[in-house]
């Protein structure tokens, strides 16, 4: 049996369809996005054209390498209708290289290959500030369900979080909600890992791979009318 979430499951009844899911689908982990979209209901679309933006009600901009996926939006010529359907109000869900790839600055982008930003999340992201892929972590975040779509679904239980060479988020511009925030060792205070700027959901982790689907559910309750 399909899982559908109430908000979407209401809409799938009036237009007889499942919704439609993309997934930037140029390099990363965008199959474990895919594989929970599918399971709550979606007809999911792996993006790798401009045209494949049409009819989506949410886009997953997965984790991966972020230089590699900036060198491909330019490629495959999806950088431009990408960063106006999102700035017209396309829902995402960005995660780890995705939400680098949407930051506005950019930190620790040091390498000879450059990460050009879509410049949409008023936040400076500093790239692997966690540290390398062995100083990956696990963290049991509070999440402030109140500033997403359905938060009473959220719960009160801790969203078990996943950090693989995790960007840090710093500095969230006005218009920038943080919902979740941690602690690295050595830091002064909290820092945010999940933020909300209107249409904009991003994660400094990996929501797709802890076998918890809340965020992707409120991700999906994004409307028009949210932002
Ligand atoms: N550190 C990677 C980058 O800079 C992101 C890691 C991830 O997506 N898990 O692109």
């Amino acid at each position: 049996m399909l899982i559908v979430p109430q908000r979407v499951q209401s809409r799938a009844v009036t237009s007889s369809s499942p919704p439609r899911a993309g997934v930037l689908a140029l390099q990363g982990a965008y199959q474990a996005h895919a594989r929970v979209l599918s399971a709550l209901g979606c007809e999911v679309v792996e993006v790798q054209r401009p045209a494949q933006l049409e009819g989506l009600r949410l886009l997953c901009m997965p984790g991966g390498e972020s230089t590699t996926m900036s060198l491909l939006l330019s490629s495959s010529g999806l950088r431009e209708p990408l960063r106006q359907a999102i700035a017209a109000g396309l829902p995402v869900l960005a995660t780890c290289a995705g939400a680098i790839l949407l930051a506005q600055r950019l930190e620790g982008d040091s390498g000879s290959l450059k990460v050009e930003p879509l410049g949409l999340l008023d936040l400076t992201v500093d790239r692997n500030a966690y540290g390398r892929q062995n100083e990956s972590f696990e963290a049991g975040l509070e999440i402030d369900w109140t500033g997403l779509p359905g938060s009473s679904a959220g719960g009160t239980q801790l969203f078990h979080a996943v950090f693989i060479r995790a960007p840090r988020f710093q500095l969230p511009g006005a218009q920038v909600r943080v919902l979740a925030s941690f602690q690295p060792a050595g830091a002064a205070a909290a820092e945010p890992v999940l933020v909300r700027q209107g249409n904009i959901i991003a994660a400094a982790f990996h929501p797709e791979l802890s076998g918890d689907d809340r965020i992707h559910r409120a991700a999906l309750g994004l409307r028009p009318a949210d932002f």
